[in-house]
């Protein structure tokens, strides 16, 4: 079986540093380090540096939620991969539907995957159908799903040939996501046919060859569910929103690993 990975994406929680650095000591404390899973989490970019100096030497890699497509300048309020860098991060969440809903566009999403991938810094790209789309038929979701994979992967092809494990695509149906009103995970079934879709998307546009690229699950996973999905080859991990910010869920979601 493939290392598979599980990545927690704190969205904006905790409240305060000393919380953020308590969540981290206690999931550094509970886990155990096992080569079958690579773990990460994603903390707000304030929290950085604190959760950094807890998992020193750890094997628990650090990711940013967003990054902004300039290298330096002008632009108040945004952050660099560089800057990102410089406080241990490895990888970012990019194109999360949270932000999508406050009217990131695929453009956008496009330009922060593009100076990523140009800078060496792996991408984590999220992609999913609304419920409307889903509640049309499979077929309209995977349309909507490859339309995003087709935008926000446009001019990659040059910086992915060089280093193709840089880019790892999150399926997360927006109907599944928890904090959505009337949510409900997927069922690994609907999640091992879009993820299989979407890898062969990739392989088709040549955009990534068989197996280079990992292919996450993420909507209401938690230490309940995540054997079903994570138990199944062709789901490479999770992004785990709302069961990352307790630490017992997530080691649970680190354990049903098998
Ligand atoms: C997410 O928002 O990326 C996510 C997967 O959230 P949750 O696990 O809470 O559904």
């Amino acid at each position: 079986m493939e290392r598979k990975i599980i990545i927690g994406n704190w969205k904006m929680n905790p409240r305060t540093e000393e919380e953020a650095m308590d969540l981290v000591r206690e999931i550094v404390n509970k886990y155990e380090e096992r080569d079958e899973v690579e773990i990460g989490v994603a903390p707000p970019f304030v929290f950085l540096e604190g959760v950094s100096n807890v998992i020193l030497k750890r094997n628990i890699r650090l990711g940013a939620q967003d990054v902004f497509w300039e290298d330096q300048g002008a632009y108040t309020g945004e952050v660099s991969v560089d800057e990102l860098k410089s406080l241990g991060a490895d990888f970012v969440i990019v194109g999360h539907s949270e932000r999508r809903r406050l009217g990131e566009t695929d453009k956008q999403v496009n330009k922060k995957v593009r100076q990523s991938l140009n800078s060496d810094f792996q991408v984590i790209l999220c992609v999913g159908e609304p419920k409307g789309m889903r509640d049309k038929g499979v077929d309209v979701a995977k349309r909507f799903v490859s339309g995003e994979l087709e935008k926000d992967l446009e001019k990659t092809k040059t910086a992915l040939g060089r280093s193709p494990e840089n880019l790892i695509i999150a399926y997360e149906p927006l109907w599944a996501i928890s904090s959505e009103e009337g949510s409900e995970p997927a069922t690994p079934e609907k999640a091992v046919e879009m993820i299989s879709f979407i890898r062969k998307f990739l392989e088709v546009n040549e955009i990534a060859k068989a197996g280079e690229t990992r292919v996450l699950y993420g909507g209401s996973v938690d230490s309940e569910n995540a054997g079903e999905f994570l138990g199944r080859d062709e789901i490479d991990g999770a992004l785990v929103g709302g069961a990352s910010l307790e630490a017992d869920e997530f080691v649970g979601i680190i354990e049903s690993i098998e």
